[in-house]
């Protein structure tokens, strides 16, 4: 069964399944045959070592997904095995991030490291079947001795340890004796498997170091292969789901759980996200954060969910974009721009439309009485006939933008300039009478104009046209602003590519924040909530930034207008 797709393979937005997917149809199976008493259950399993980017989502919405549209339950799961690096910080913001999303783990939240206890019992009943065998070797000769993809490797000389011995050194490794790095665990599997990943892996190292749960209770630590399938099947998950650069490691995933003899869950790989003109690795973000190369976690400008989240992007036009997306078995690229198409998508039927000028010019309406104020009526939003309409002030001295404005207009150039008649949107026909200057540098420093008051509400009774609408600001009301915008983080499609000898941090924008202050918004904007979304018209979609108050507004500019998936998804239909 496949749900309707267009020509660009992309999915009908409203299609509430989204296009079909080969996880789906290994799900369907696994249902008709009955495999996992007909449950679905999987889990998402972040490693709390910084915040979840839009990568993450698409994990988090098909891990969710399919357990809800499976009736199934979907868990979360902190991979804490590492403990040098995670911080509750992470773990607060990555369950805010997943609720926000929408992803629904009720009480479901879990810790490896609270496997610990039961871990350690499962290393040592391997030790007991012969399968795994304390080893002295340092790191470095662990990978030299495990030879290449054309040589097999070299059997450790601790490998025949006896059981005893092997349980006793475990155990002084548990208990602190050793420092660290000084030996391992390691499964005794296969020296010579094509497999890399079966040639004797490391179960467990020696760290003495905190961790943030459990302290420092433990100063051995599970290896995240030794860790994974173990939490899988203690939480009894059917369908363990993750990026396909763990399919190598399935072999050792499923040689584990098999040794163990315990439950069994189905390890799926998919595609990884990557997406044009963004990083997606934890890693790098956190560079940036640490290196003040943006202003935190959730700069605006950041991929993280937290950075979506304060620009104004949401959780709807995110799981709208990971739909359209789907899942596949090749890593590719997507293109920002289709995230951005989702997200306007969105916006649209949402966004109430206001008016707000970022660069203002003034505009002195010369046959306006002095101190007239006139309430005009303006649509909320076309989109959506329940958003109603509300009135905006009209008096004598209004702002409008710079732009709309040319005192030596080019051809094709219909907007306001000396003699010509535009539309003042929502309120009268105007005509621009003269120019102001500063006497000095010659910079107008605003217009005089006169409006029609016969053309209220925008039409002229004799029919006359006039080829452009711009908008504007009744100055005595308006109210000031700083605005943000923002471009794209990075110069390059691939801002990870360092085959140019260039890291990562050679490529940011430096045009990626520009900030204006002196805005001039509709009164209307004064009290806006955080999380409250606009359409400034024929600007783009904003909102207030968490910085935001009534003495001093601050808002982002989401996205821009202008949007090319749109019409190249028209162009497919
Ligand atoms: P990073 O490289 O950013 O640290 P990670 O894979 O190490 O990513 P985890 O915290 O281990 O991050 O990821 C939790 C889950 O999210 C995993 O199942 C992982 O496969 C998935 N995930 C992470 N990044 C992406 C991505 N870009 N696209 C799809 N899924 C992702
Ligand atoms: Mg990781």
């Amino acid at each position: 069964m496949t749900e309707p797709t267009n020509e660009t393979g992309l999915a009908a937005p409203d299609s509430s399944a989204g296009p079909s997917n080969f996880i789906r149809e290994i799900i369907r199976d696994d249902l008709r045959t009955n495999k996992f008493d007909g449950r679905v259950q999987t889990r998402f399993p972040p490693e709390p070592n910084g915040y979840l980017h839009i990568g993450h989502a698409k994990s988090i919405n098909i891990n969710f997904g399919l357990a809800s549209e499976f009736g199934g339950q979907c868990n979360l799961r902190f991979d804490d095995t590492n403990p040098s690096k995670e911080e509750t910080e992470y773990v607060d913001s990555i369950i805010e991030d997943v609720r926000w999303l929408g992803g629904d783990f009720g009480d479901r939240i879990f810790y490896a490291s609270d496997y610990f206890p039961q871990l350690y019992a499962w290393a040592v009943q391997l030790i007991r079947a012969g399968k795994a065998y304390v080893c002295d070797l340092t790191a470095q000769e662990v990978r030299q001795q495990r030879g290449t993809l054309t040589e097999p490797g070299t059997p450790s000389p601790y490998r025949g340890r006896s059981v005893e011995e092997n349980l006793g050194l475990f155990e002084r490794m548990k208990n602190g004796e050793f420092p660290d790095g000084s030996r391992t665990l390691r499964a005794r599997i296969d020296m010579a498997s094509p497999n890399l990943n079966l040639r004797d892996p490391v179960m467990y190292r020696i760290l003495h170091a905190e961790h943030h749960r459990t302290g420092a209770q433990w100063c051995i630590y599970p290896m995240y292969d030794f860790a994974h399938g173990q939490s899988d099947s203690i939480e009894r998950i059917t369908h363990s789901i993750c990026t396909l650069e763990f399919e190598d490691h399935r072999p050792l995933y499923d040689w584990y759980v098999e040794a163990l003899g315990i439950y069994h869950p189905q390890q799926i790989e998919f595609d990884r996200l990557n997406l044009t003109y963004t990083l997606l690795s934890k890693r790098k973000l956190l560079a940036l954060v640490q290196k003040g190369l943006v202003s935190g976690w959730d700069d605006p400008r950041m991929p993280t969910l937290s950075g979506l989240r304060r620009r104004g992007y949401t959780p709807e036009a995110i799981r709208a974009f990971c739909q359209r997306i789907g899942v596949s078995k090749t890593n590719g690229v997507i293109e920002l721009g289709l995230l951005e198409h989702s997200l306007r998508e969105d916006l649209n039927r949402r966004a109430a439309r206001v008016m707000a000028v970022l660069r203002p010019l003034r505009v002195e309406i010369e046959n306006y009485p002095e101190g007239q104020t006139d309430m005009l009526d303006a649509v909320n939003n076309p989109e959506d006939p329940t958003a109603g309409s509300r009135t905006v002030p009209f008096s004598r001295v209004l702002y409008i933008e710079q732009d709309d404005f040319r005192e030596d207009p080019p051809k094709q150039y219909y907007r306001l300039s000396p003699g010509r008649e535009v539309r003042l949107r929502y309120g009268y026909f105007i005509t621009c009478t003269g120019v102001d200057k500063d006497p000095a540098t010659g910079a107008v420093t605003g217009i005089r104009c006169t409006y029609d008051p016969a053309t209220r509400g925008g039409n002229a009774p004799d029919g006359r046209k006039v080829k452009s609408t711009i908008h504007w600001v009744s100055a005595a009301h308006a109210i000031d602003a700083e605005v943000r915008l923002y471009d794209n983080l990075f110069t390059r499609e691939n801002p990870g590519d360092e085959s140019e000898g260039l890291d990562f941090t050679a490529y940011l924008n430096p045009a990626s924040l520009e900030v204006l202050t002196g805005c001039k918004l509709e009164p209307g904007l004064a009290d806006a909530p955080t999380g409250a979304r606009y359409q400034f018209e024929r600007l783009g979609y904003f909102c207030p930034d968490r910085d935001s108050s009534p003495a001093r507004p601050v808002f982002n500019r989401t996205v821009a207008l202008r949007d090319t998936w749109a019409k190249i998804e028209k162009k497919s239909k």
